[in-house]
């Protein structure tokens, strides 16, 4: 159903790459009006920007805030609010990954993980709810993660975070359930996107393997069907959690994992 999302705001954190620009490009699709925010080359945001609102026929803003800072996170969602007349879809997306074991794992790297991985979450939720609630109508999409599920090693902040981030999805679901708003976490396994990558890349160095036996043997190793899971199969779960079909879905984790946790 094209225009599904017609009239609706939508902010998508961390939409300037990857899963997150993914799920913009979307809900553009479907109509809606968008706050994209992340980091990135000016010249390409303003070009993403201006493609996006030729698609969906409504208006795209780019908001800079940086999701380590509760300030500039409330004020995005202010100006989804005064310029765009409300924020109606909530999709907390942006995270950064570091891979090191606990007793080498440096601070500055878990608190920053933290942040924008979890507490971003919590700082953009709270803000947007009031206006959820106003209109009673609002939907919350988590990008959690395989680990938000489960453990692998080297990965101590990501998957507290991510454990975080599905807790967060249960009780914020619980709490608004009667104001008609629907809180889900998508747990995505492996996606080939920068941050992935990074990771690739490193993880070859390190094993002095090639590029596939390293995504072969490691990258893809919990990942059953081999393959990677890809930004539009992510993009397409969340459209669905925005969609009248899942309207009685809430607090629910969506694996879209290649099997990775049916283990
Ligand atoms: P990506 O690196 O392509 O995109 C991350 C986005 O977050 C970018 O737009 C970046 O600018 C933004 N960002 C990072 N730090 C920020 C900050 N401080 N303030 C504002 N924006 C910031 O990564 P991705 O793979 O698309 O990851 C998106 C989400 O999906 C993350 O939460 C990640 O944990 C999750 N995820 C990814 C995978 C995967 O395999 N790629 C798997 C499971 C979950």
């Amino acid at each position: 159903m094209a225009g599904q999302l017609k009239g609706r705001v939508a902010v998508v954190t961390g939409s300037t790459s990857g899963i997150g620009q993914a799920i913009a490009e979307a809900f553009a699709g479907e109509g809606a009006s968008l706050v994209l925010n992340g980091f990135g080359d000016k010249a390409a945001i303003e070009s993403l920007r201006a493609r996006l609102e030729k698609t969906s026929g409504a208006r795209a803003i780019y908001d800079a805030a940086d999701m380590t800072r509760p300030t500039q996170i409330a004020s995005m969602i202010q100006r989804a609010v005064s310029e765009l007349g409300g924020v109606d879809i909530l999709v907390n997306n942006a995270g950064i990954q570091h891979v090191a074991p606990i007793d080498e794992f440096p601070d500055d790297k878990w608190d920053a993980i933290i942040a924008v991985n979890l507490s971003s979450a919590f700082h953009a939720t709270k803000h947007a709810l009031p206006h959820m609630k106003k209109k009673r109508w609002g939907r919350i999409v988590n990008i959690a993660s395989a680990h938000g599920l489960v453990a692998s090693p080297n990965k101590s902040a990501y998957i507290a975070a991510k454990h975080g981030i599905v807790g967060l999805t249960k009780a914020t679901a619980l709490e608004v359930a009667e104001h008609g708003i629907r809180v889900n976490s998508i747990c995505p396994g492996f996606v080939h996107t920068p941050l992935v990558e990074k990771q690739i890349v490193d993880r070859a160095a390190e094993n002095n393997m090639t590029r596939d036996q390293a995504i072969r043997d490691i990258i893809l190793a919990p990942q059953p069907t081999k393959e990677f899971v890809t930004v539009e199969q992510i993009a397409g779960t969340a459209l669905f959690l925005c969609s009248p079909a899942a309207d009685q879905v809430t607090g629910a984790q969506f694996s879209v994992d290649g099997g990775w946790t049916a283990r």
